[in-house]
């Protein structure tokens, strides 16, 4: 048999668009090639469980080459195959999905949405790096003949008998000049690295040497040799997608090895697994941070159906989230995303907001199950807490009964907890409640010293985010006002109608203040005496702290 015949598309050439457009990057069209041998292994798994297959399967590891002399790159599966109809229905209607349809078809059946393909022109992203592509398939059907197709990237194709014996697709991609980077090891490695390091169907990238032993000299000493073994690219059972009553905490450490080598182990985790109103897992790993923006965004990894997408998750979890470490995996986020796709899809909106909600309850059942736990992690949680409280009202309103301030003594209180400690004696005249902050411990020691004696307590507030932290305070809860300790005399800080005793006589006072202002320019900064006892400073030079704020924002950016 042989036909010829044109690929049925409205527009003259199809191609120099998919192109430019389809991906900006080509090292995508091997991520799609192999999907679609995966999907056609899940496919023929299927048939093969619903009784539709009565042969055993045999290897159905996908095999992926390339030979630098013929410059070509094959895809090898052992899958369902395709007919010559099947191959003209799906490959040449270009945007038709047989996806789509299988899953139609067997829709009700549980694992219908591990096909990965839903777009229908993955197979088309092979034009961008080659000029030629052949396909050659038997499908399983007992009475099908094998069938070749060839394609130079126009519009006109050749279909004809294939001599290949055995089930499944091969693609084999004619290289094109341009694209003459794809011909190397290294390089396809990487990429089958990146995208299929955990798809569900192995996957083998040539060979690799390994060296294992090979019992023992007279010496007792073990012996080891090298054997060539398959080299396969991936796990195909990631932790997330296994059920998390099946797991131990060391189970999700080695993960986190695994996908973060050289990293400190992380705090703690949440396992995700969502099937309503949409379909996600993952696994997010809070990283031990303190002080510290350095720690690196875009850690976290986006897969659809164990596919890679992409490591720039900044639609998809807020931004305060970004910090965190870890996998999410949605069929329902689109494989073929560009950015602004991304931004616009209403499901990764949903999936932004189930994520915030439960990074939300999951510190809040640490902070509840065990505090003595929570308040130990604080140091390093409270960056991401506070990041969230102040960019997003919905976490705020969750966080506001699990955040927790912390004084110059180490001891941790929530919101709620440290306005009753301190509402008895830090209430000014106005009935206002101040509460006094550091910034240094170290040096603003001599003011919360002074503080101290008189019994004010004071919070330590010395993380990069805590000036807007404060000014999100002031104005989330009522009648409340955040002073720094240095910010006046501690005679001021807290205005109250009664008098203080100095220990210095009017007279020394004058005197004093007339030397400092000698000798210092008085611009911008209030010369301020006090002294409650002998042991204690009698002067105090401090900006006043509206000046000091204006300072402190511009330093860190302002906004908030
Ligand atoms: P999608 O995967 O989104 O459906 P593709 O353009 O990647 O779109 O593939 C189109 C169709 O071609 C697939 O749905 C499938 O029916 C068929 N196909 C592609 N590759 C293979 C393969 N290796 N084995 C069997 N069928 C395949
Ligand atoms: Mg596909």
């Amino acid at each position: 048999m042989e036909e010829k015949g044109t690929i049925s598309i409205h527009t003259e050439n199809i191609f120099p668009i998919i192109k430019k457009f389809l991906y900006s990057d080509h090292e995508i069209f091997l991520r799609e090639l192999v999907s679609n041998a995966v999907d056609a292994t899940q496919k023929l798994k299927r048939l093969s469980s619903l009784g539709e297959i009565k042969n055993e399967l045999g290897d159905l590891t996908v095999e992926v080459s390339f030979d630098e002399k013929e410059k070509t790159i094959t895809i090898l599966d052992k899958g369902i195959g395709m007919t010559a109809e099947e191959i003209k229905k799906y490959i040449n209607q270009i945007a038709f999905s047989g996806a789509e349809e299988f899953v139609e078809k067997f829709k009700d059946a549980k694992d219908a949405n591990e096909i990965i393909g839903k777009f229908g022109l993955g197979f088309y992203s092979a034009f961008m790096v080659a000029e030629k592509v052949e396909i050659n398939s038997l499908s399983y059907l007992e009475s099908a003949t094998a069938a070749k197709w060839v394609c130079d990237g126009s519009t006109e194709f050749e279909i004809s008998d294939s001599d290949k014996t055995s089930r499944g697709t091969e693609i084999k991609l004619f290289i094109n000049e341009e694209s003459s980077e794809f011909l190397a090891k290294a390089r396809l490695e990487g990429i089958l690295k990146k995208y299929c390091k955990f798809l569900p169907v192995e996957i083998k990238f040539g060979t690799a040497e390994e060296s294992v032993p090979d019992g023992k000299d007279k010496d007792g000493n073990t012996q080891y040799k090298t054997v060539t073994k398959d080299n396969i690219i991936n796990n195909t059972k990631p932790l997330w997608t296994v059920a998390p009553s099946e797991l131990k905490d060391e189970d999700y450490l080695s993960f986190y090895r695994e996908l973060y080598p050289f990293s400190e182990d992380p705090l703690f985790w949440i396992h995700l697994n969502v099937d309503y109103p949409f379909n996600l897992t993952g696994i997010l790993y809070f990283p031990k941070v303190k002080n510290d923006f350095e720690v690196q965004k875009n850690k976290i990894q986006l897969y659809s159906r164990q596919v890679f997408i992409t490591d720039e998750v900044k639609d998809v979890v807020p931004e305060f989230l970004m910090l965190l470490h870890g996998v999410l995996d949605s069929p329902d986020i689109p494989l073929n995303v560009s950015r602004s796709f991304l931004q616009a899809d209403s499901n990764v909106k949903k999936i932004n907001s189930h994520v915030t909600k439960k990074v939300a309850d999951k510190l809040n059942e640490l902070f509840k199950k065990d505090r003595k736990g929570y308040e130990e992690k604080w140091d390093n949680i409270g960056l991401f807490v506070e990041y969230g409280m102040i960019s997003d009202d919905k976490f705020y309103e969750k966080a506001k009964d699990f955040a927790l301030l912390k004084n110059d003594e180490e001891k941790y209180f929530t919101l709620e907890e440290y306005k009753e400690k301190v509402a008895p004696n830090q209430t000014d005249k106005d009935k206002k409640l101040v509460y006094l902050y550091a910034t240094d411990l170290g040096k603003q020691d001599a003011y919360i010293q002074s503080a101290k004696k008189r019994s004010y307590d004071v919070l330590v507030m010395d993380r990069i985010l805590d000036n807007h932290f404060i000014n999100m305070l002031e104005q989330k809860l009522e009648n409340t006002t955040l002073v720094r300790v240095d910010a006046d005399t501690v005679n001021k800080l807290i205005d109250k109608d009664e008098k203080v005793e100095s220990v210095l006589s009017e007279k020394e006072e004058n005197r004093l203040k007339e030397v400092f202002e000698k000798a210092i320019d008085k611009k911008d900064i209030v010369l301020s005496m006090q002294a409650l006892s002998p042991d204690e400073m009698p002067v105090t030079i401090t900006l006043p702290e509206f000046m000091r704020r204006m300072k402190d924002m511009a330093a860190t950016g302002g906004g908030g």
